[in-house]
């Protein structure tokens, strides 16, 4: 496998980051989890726009421009003949010393690995999935803003960690007044009564870019889309829930703190969103060539 490593593809075993990096002392930097299909990255201005936004956000100066940063991109995936599958694209804040200071860090490293992936298991989008309220508090968004895409995940690890330990392999997270902020790797939408809701990113929730799509699909097909605070109670009454991201796409959830939704099997319009965004994914985005 090819890896992008600071401004050119090397082979993996060469991929090698120091112990040094602040991203690796610290979780001190941002990223990005891009999608292909069909010979095109899909959404890739949108995530690079994310990515500079998020490393704007915590200061930190991408040594590439948007323009660059996307080609690099492209070439990972054509170096690795990846024409369906996921990128993962990591920014560093690089070498540095031992303590904290982020000043002293000389250059942000930039890290692209064009993989598979495949979250969860097939099963699960056939079935759909049950999911557990965690209590474990959505970051602040006042300390770390969720929508910065930071690679400090231990929020969303710590959360994981409760979602597995009660047999689910997602999880609904509130903020800190309690609202419905999103799961632990992906937003969640509500449907009730043929009318879509999101919380939105104010209640400390990424803007995930799936979701974006999903809202804007969903809009199209003549849904109202709403993004407003919700409880736990507008899931435990809702026809229908689901997730989004962009690498577990869209899958319906069924069970919700032992809760069963609707009628406890995927719901109709979750299915017609599904393939809206199938179809979209597969027609639309950066040609790798
Ligand atoms: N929320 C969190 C915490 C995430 O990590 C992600 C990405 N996996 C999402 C939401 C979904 O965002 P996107 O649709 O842009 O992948």
């Amino acid at each position: 496998m090819k890896i992008f490593l600071g401004d050119r593809l090397v082979d993996e075993k060469d991929a090698v980051v120091s112990v040094f990096d602040h991203g690796l002392l610290y979780g001190d930097g941002v990223f990005e989890g891009i999608r292909a299909y069909n010979g095109r990255v899909f959404l890739l201005d949108e995530h690079i726009d994310r990515l500079y936004d998020s490393a704007k956000a915590i200061a930190l100066e991408i040594p590439m421009s948007k323009g660059e940063m996307a080609q690099a991109v492209v070439d990972t995936c054509k170096a690795n003949d990846l024409m369906d599958g996921y990128i993962r694209l990591v920014i560093t804040r690089g070498v540095g010393t031992l303590g904290l200071n982020p000043y002293l860090c000389k250059k942000a490293q930039t890290i692209i690995i064009a993989a598979k992936i495949q979250l969860y298991p097939q099963e699960l989008y056939d079935n759909g999935m049950k999911i557990v309220t965690v209590g474990t508090v959505r970051n602040h968004p006042e300390a770390i803003n969720p929508r910065i895409k930071s690679l400090n995940y231990l929020n969303n690890v710590m959360a994981k960690i409760e979602a597995i330990n009660a047999g689910c392999m997602e999880c609904l997270m509130l903020n800190h007044k309690g609202e419905v902020a999103e799961a632990s790797g992906d937003n969640v939408f509500v449907i009730k009564n043929g009318v879509i809701t999101t919380p939105p990113s104010t209640c400390g929730a990424l803007e995930g870019l799936t979701r974006n799509k999903v809202m804007e699909l969903a809009r199209l097909a003549g849904y109202e889309v709403r993004e407003v605070p919700m409880a736990r109670y507008d899931l435990f009454v809702a026809d229908e829930v689901f997730l989004t991201g962009t690498a577990a796409e869209i899958i319906s959830v069924v069970d919700v703190d032992k809760r069963v939704i609707g009628d406890g099997k995927p719901g109709a319009i979750t299915a017609q969103l599904a393939k809206l965004y199938h179809d979209c994914a597969n027609s639309e985005g950066t040609p790798i060539e």
